[in-house]
């Protein structure tokens, strides 16, 4: 048996952070438990080996949910990254915050201190905003003044992006939409989007805040570790017992469990341990430690939609769909780390307004110079675009009203949990669709993207009725992997798992820290905030431990 001052359940976005800030001062020892294997691999650091990532078992929890009524009983392929990094190791590699809104409703929920203006300033001391051509930071440092605290590297790729970059400022200026050739940080407006890379490699949470603290003696980290409950005397988090590599072992905490599994095994823990809903846990016998009805409730997720389109000219599905294209660019990439495969394949898009009238930001689009279907497999093979130069334009909801769950199937600690996203359940969610499709009919419909296409659009979306976008979007939309909330923060246990400073509620010594405690989902891709999340989740407990006699 082994004792630390915390241990972190879970390597992912959230855990590596937590890792480097609470080991950097050198006062507390922390163990680090990671479920997956080491991050080491070629198509991890490569950006376009997300393809091949995607549904690698190795790295991979592979999950599916539970057939969705509202999407024609479709069970769903739900990836979540199972090695060092978590998921911002195997993720599409979009950085963006999201909006004002997103957080400003956190705290009108009741959660002081997470308002926009009190989390900006979180955001930009875990950034370092640089360009590929030379390196050099852009903004927030240059190379005297280097910052002391660890950051992740976010890229403006603008230059490398695919050369229909110049026709997209006159399609989107012709939708009336913002577009820029800065890539968007927050708010509204289109451009190139920032990625998570370094020097053409991926920037995940492990490279960024993990490996440069290894070296640090009092941290220690186990792969290959599954925790598979939390030990609970009275209300105390105690420690945990894990299997590592078919071992069971047991370790305890002096200070502080923190649970940073993700928006899918944080639930499931807390449930395994005795911390759920009591009906739930009855079901399997579990000897109900909290009776919690919120724990692995207000399950969001962002469902989105790809439109597919034939283009005039030579897209990525030319350069990776064949081999001289592929040898000239993978070329590139070992010589200079440029090019195609330095990139996400979301290139461009952003958070617009589905119509001008709208008040809120509401839509996020994407543009990406590449078409590609995931086989019956789940795979995307990025290697096997469409066999002509396609591209993809889609969106999804900012907002959705409509919420899921995560409920333990089996009292076994290696069996999924039953999950869904509750999709489209009301109607504030089927109206978002038909707005959204109705401005992609009208980008459809500019002069600059006909000048782009071969063949019209398969779907006229100016002329579809209400009936049939709907019925097309339930029968294609895929989620965007972005589920969250699941313990969600707020002031009062009857409504919420964590309170503000992500303290169980109910418990002492137990926090959750990632990407399921967000009061509600935020407007685009959900990595930037957890990291946000993870960074201040750090000054609080530091704060806490600092303030104990
Ligand atoms: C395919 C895909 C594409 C995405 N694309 C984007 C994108 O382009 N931009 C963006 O911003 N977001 C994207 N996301 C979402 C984003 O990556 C996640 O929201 C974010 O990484 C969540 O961080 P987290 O810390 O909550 O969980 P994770 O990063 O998933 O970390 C949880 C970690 O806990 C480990 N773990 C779980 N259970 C246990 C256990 N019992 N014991 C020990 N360890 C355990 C897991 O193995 C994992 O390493 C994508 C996600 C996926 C899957």
């Amino acid at each position: 048996m082994d004792e630390f001052d915390f241990i972190i359940i879970g390597a992912g976005s959230a855990g590596c952070v937590l890792a480097d800030k609470l080991t950097a001062t050198g006062k507390h020892n922390v163990l680090l438990l990671e479920a997956g294997p080491n991050d080491n691999r070629f198509w991890i650091n490569m950006p376009i080996g997300y393809g091949i990532t995607y549904t690698d078992a190795s790295i991979n929890w592979n999950y599916f949910c539970e057939p969705e009524k509202t999407l024609g009983g479709r069970s769903m392929y739900w990836p979540r990254g199972k090695v060092l990094g978590g998921s911002s190791s195997i993720n599409a590699l979009v950085y963006h915050r999201g909006q004002a809104m997103d957080y400003d409703d956190w705290a009108t929920a009741g959660n002081t201190g997470w308002g926009y203006q009190d989390v900006r300033s979180v955001f930009e001391g875990l950034e370092d905003i640089c360009s590929p051509a030379n390196d050099n930071r852009r903004f927030g440092s240059d190379d005297s003044v280097k910052p002391k605290n660890l950051r992740l590297s976010i890229t403006d790729a603008f230059e490398d992006c695919h050369s229909i970059k110049t026709e997209l400022c006159g399609i989107f200026s012709q939708s009336a939409l913002p577009y820029r050739e800065t890539p968007p940080l927050e708010g509204e407006g289109l451009g190139p989007y920032f990625i998570t890379t370094r020097k053409g490699k991926r920037c995940s949470s492990a490279t960024a805040f993990l490996h440069p603290a290894l070296k640090r003696p009092h941290l220690k980290v186990l792969t290959d570790a599954t925790v598979e409950k939390i030990i609970i005397s009275g209300r105390r988090a105690k420690g945990v017992k894990c299997r590592q590599s078919g071992l069971e072992r047991t370790f305890m905490a002096k200070q502080e469990v923190i649970l940073c599994a993700g928006a899918i095994n944080s639930p499931k823990l807390l449930q395994l341990s005795g911390i759920g809903p009591g009906e739930l846990l009855h079901q399997y016998d579990i000897p109900v430690l909290m009776d919690q009805p919120n724990v692995g409730r207000h399950l969001q997720d962002h469902l989105g939609i790809s439109y597919y389109y034939r283009a005039n000219r030579p897209t990525l599905n030319d350069v990776l769909g064949s081999w001289s294209g592929r040898m000239r660019s993978g070329l590139q990439y070992l010589l200079r780390h440029t090019g195609p495969l330095s990139l996400s394949v979301n290139q461009f898009g952003g958070l617009v307004r589905s119509n001008p009238a709208q008040s809120k930001i509401d839509t996020q689009l994407y543009f990406n110079p590449v078409s590609y279907q995931p086989n019956a497999g789940n795979e995307r093979k990025l290697t096997q675009p469409d066999p002509y130069s396609g591209f993809i334009m889609g969106f999804n909801a900012c907002r959705p009203t409509s919420t899921g769950r995560v409920d333990i199937a089996s009292t076994d600690p290696g069996i999924a949990p039953h999950m869904s996203g509750g999709y489209l359940s009301t109607q504030k969610d089927l109206d978002d669709v038909v707005a959204m499709a109705r401005l992609l009919g009208r980008i459809q419909d500019t002069k600059g993207l006909s000048s782009l296409l071969l063949e019209p659009p398969q779907l006229d979306l100016s002329t579809m009725t209400d009936a049939d976008i709907i019925r097309d979007f339930k029968q294609r939309a895929t989620t965007v992997y972005h589920p969250c909330g699941t313990c969600r923060m707020g002031p009062k246990p009857d409504r919420a798992v964590v309170d503000a400073n992500l303290r169980v509620h109910g418990m002492e010594a137990l926090r959750v820290v990632d990407a399921s405690v967000f009061p509600n989902i935020t407007s685009a891709n959900t990595n930037a905030p957890t990291l946000m999340v993870a960074h201040r989740a750090a000054q609080m407990i530091l704060e806490a431990v600092d303030r104990k006699p």
